[in-house]
């Protein structure tokens, strides 16, 4: 075998060693999601862990294909002109990739979290600022599948996968980034409705996001359960969007304020019990952390495929810099911290499937360990290329730029070590 062979097929085998996904893509996902929503589903707890890989494959390849013909193309350009990538965004709308987790009823495809992980590490694959348009709209529903009124699941849910409306997931404030508890938007009963004031900050996709959930102090004075989490749309008076972040990465992605200057939301709009906001928030991160793991993945293996391609084709001293022996544990590094991610990010995708006991720690430990092997491995892919990594002639400097954003959101990975070691440790009495 040549050495443009090894790393062509031996790196590549890396996305590609998975068995068949039986049927048609989502079948074998579709009814578990489809009724109960993705948050409650017992019958999906059959779907072990260990088993998922396996059934990804197929499915897998028809979303690489719609990626690599719709989204890799303009991932070059959404970055360097930080523009939205609306392109990329309405062909998985137009493909039924946009909104897989919605329940079949509300016109979505009920697909599994497993299934929602490979759409997001494919995009990422190719284009995180795009992967995030799926994973933060998922976030900001997922409270709806759980808790929501069916009222709001048909007009809200159907909106998303049907028209491919774009949800924004409004927790962060200036003053309340790792702590969301000590948030400051207040949201005031009022004959019916709730009027909400505050700001929030860091908020994805605001610029485009027709509907935001929105998390806001309810009970100021109660010692616990103080916050809930509404329903606002775009287009309430007193909502407004700031100008977007000047970001390192994701700069396709627009972060911005979000105010909220007096804005009346009918109390319908209110999503689960008043006071269960917060533990509402904490759920779906549980959940979408298995998401940020996923595009982690995503952004790590496309930095590797560009690595290994590249090594089979520059030469220097005569030869093709891939048979260098320090190159190529360098790429044998990359490639086995790259594997242990994926997996445990499809075991953390097995326990959000059946949001078993496990889920907290398995998605904080996927979220924290894939985003630190993103990093890691961009930042290799990077040398690898030598001068023309360090140009934005090659995807790699863009690689690593978006992969530093995915150990920080969703939970920084200093927090998240923190869950982490809760989970593992026993709960000690304070000490005097
Ligand atoms: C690109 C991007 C997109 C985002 N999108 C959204 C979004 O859509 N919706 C949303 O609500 N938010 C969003 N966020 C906000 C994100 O979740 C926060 O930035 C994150 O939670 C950290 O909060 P902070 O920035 O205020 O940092 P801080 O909380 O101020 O943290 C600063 C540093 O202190 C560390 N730290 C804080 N507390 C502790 C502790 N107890 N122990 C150890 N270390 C600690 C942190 O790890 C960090 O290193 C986004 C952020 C970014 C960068």
């Amino acid at each position: 075998m040549t050495a443009l062979g090894f790393y062509t097929r031996g790196v590549g085998a890396t996305t590609t060693t998975f068995g068949t996904l039986p049927g048609r893509y989502l079948d074998i996902y579709a009814g578990q999601g489809a009724e109960e929503g993705i948050l409650r589903m017992p019958e999906a707890r059959e779907v072990a862990s260990r088993d998922v890989p396996r059934h990804t494959s197929d499915f897998r390849e028809r979303v690489r294909a719609v990626v690599e013909r719709e989204i890799a193309p303009r991932a070059r350009a959404v970055d360097q002109k930080a523009e939205f990538p609306r392109d990329g965004y309405l062909a998985l709308v137009r493909n039924g990739l946009y909104a897989t987790h919605v329940p079949v009823r509300y016109g979505g495809e009920g697909a599994s979290a497993p299934a929602a992980a490979v759409v997001v590490e494919e995009i990422a694959r190719a284009c995180a600022s795009t992967s995030l348009v799926v994973s933060v709209t998922r976030l900001a529903t997922l409270p709806l599948l759980a808790h929501g009124r069916e009222s709001l699941r048909e007009k809200y849910l159907q909106a998303v996968a049907k028209d491919g409306a774009i949800f924004s997931f409004a927790l962060s404030e200036p003053e309340a980034g790792s702590d969301p508890g000590a948030m400051r938007t207040r949201a005031v009963r009022d004959e019916g409705h709730f009027v909400l004031a505050g700001t929030k900050r860091w908020i994805t996709n605001a610029s485009e996001a027709q509907y935001f959930l929105v998390f806001a102090v309810t009970e100021p004075d109660a010692p616990r359960n103080r916050i809930s989490a509404f329903v606002v749309e775009r287009d309430d008076p007193g909502v407004s969007v700031g100008a977007a972040e000047d970001k390192l990465g994701l700069r396709g992605s627009p972060t911005c304020e979000v105010h909220f200057d007096g804005v009346r939301v009918p109390a319908e709009r209110l999503v689960g019990e008043p006071g269960s906001g917060l533990g509402i928030a904490l759920e779906a991160l549980d959940h979408s952390r298995v998401s940020i793991a996923a595009q982690a993945v995503g952004i790590a293996q496309g930095a590797l495929d560009c690595a290994a391609e590249y090594l089979g084709v520059r030469r220097q001293f005569g030869r093709q810099i891939g048979e260098f022996q320090g190159l190529r544990f360098m790429v044998a590094s990359m490639a086995m911290k790259l594997a242990a991610a994926r997996e445990l990010t499809y075991a953390a995708a097995g326990h959000s499937e059946s949001a078993d006991e496990s889920l907290r720690f398995f998605a904080a430990a996927a979220k924290c360990f894939a985003s630190d092997t993103a990093m890691e491995v961009t930042i290799d892919a990077v040398q690898l290329l030598g001068g023309n990594g360090y140009t934005r002639e090659f995807p790699v400097e863009r690689m690593m730029r978006d992969a530093k954003a995915t150990q920080i959101y969703e939970g920084t990975n200093q927090i998240l070590r923190s869950v982490i070691a809760r989970e593992v440790l026993p709960e000690r009495p304070p000490t005097s």
